[in-house]
């Protein structure tokens, strides 16, 4: 048996990044919240509440001594206007990629007739890029979307930062047919990209893939997704102790890999639990 972990897995720069300014801002800010869980892994969040930082469901929640933070997602436009005006202090943890994201939402939006938004639409950071958009949009989640989008002039193709690579290009090629004109922003991000590469290399070797995660993350699924795809015993859990180890053999070569909001000692504890199991040493 041998336990092989993605090279690109677990918590991601944005994530990080995230985090870390949370981390710093309970330490010398009094009353700190955090504008939504700052990140999708309850655990990460409940050890922040542990240290005093509030997760506010709604901005009627917001005391004028607060300093809230605006996670990594983002957050609408018009929700930053509100926080700024309710808040004593806002801190923006918007990740880098979204903040790119929201700009070409804003960018392409001025010159298209349409434009085509691959993601969730109710997934906050979807949420906060359609704040930017001036056009008309559509937000789509797969390629059968774009079915009842009537044929255009000029269209654009943009995407929340999480989604799948290979379905972007499929839907850059159909979209294309469907006007004449088709600016694409490929706003999907880095980490993103190596997670999924490095989650497809190691599901088309494994014999059984363990993808460690969130449940409500979205690019935890898209993990699950594409693993899944190549090898049918893939697994989703949230947590080490959800491992199910009886489904694993002696002879397995067990692939780990986890979404970018994951914290990386959560690998680590799945990768020991299943060696500490059948009583292999590290
Ligand atoms: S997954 Fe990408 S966009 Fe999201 S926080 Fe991480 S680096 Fe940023």
């Amino acid at each position: 048996m041998k336990v092989e972990i993605a090279k690109h897995s677990g918590c991601c720069f944005g994530v990080k990044r995230a985090i870390n300014i949370v981390s710093e801002t309970a330490n010398v800010e009094g009353s700190v919240k955090t504008y939504g869980p700052i990140i999708h892994n309850p655990q990460v969040v409940e050890k922040l509440r542990l240290d005093g930082v509030e997760v506010l469901s709604s901005l009627d929640e917001i005391r004028d001594i607060d300093t809230v933070i605006v996670r990594s997602h983002g957050a609408t436009r018009e929700d930053i206007i509100e926080i700024e005006s309710r808040s004593s202090k806002l801190i923006d943890a918007t990740c880098p990629f979204v903040l790119t994201a929201q700009k070409e939402a804003e960018r392409l939006s001025n010159d298209v007739d349409l434009l085509v938004i691959y993601g969730e639409k109710d997934h906050p950071e979807v949420l906060s890029i359609v704040s930017y958009v001036s056009s008309e949009y559509k937000i789509i989640s797969d390629i059968a979307g774009i079915d009842d989008i009537e044929y255009g002039k000029h269209y654009g193709l943009m995407s929340q930062t999480t989604q799948n690579k290979d379905l972007f290009r499929d839907l850059s090629f159909e979209l294309g047919k469907k006007c004449d004109r088709l600016d694409v922003s490929d706003t999907i991000c880095s980490a993103t990209q190596n997670r999924q590469e490095d989650a497809l290399d190691l599901a088309s070797r494994a014999d059984i893939v363990i993808v460690v995660g969130g449940k409500n993350s979205a690019n935890t699924r898209r993990l699950y997704e594409i693993c899944s795809q190549l090898c049918i015993r893939t697994q989703h859990i949230e947590i080490p102790e959800e491992l199910d180890l009886s489904l694993l053999k002696e002879n397995d070569l067990i692939g780990l890999t986890a979404g970018a909001s994951t914290p990386n000692e959560f690998v680590y504890a799945v990768r020991d639990r299943i060696y500490s199991s059948f009583g292999i040493s590290d």
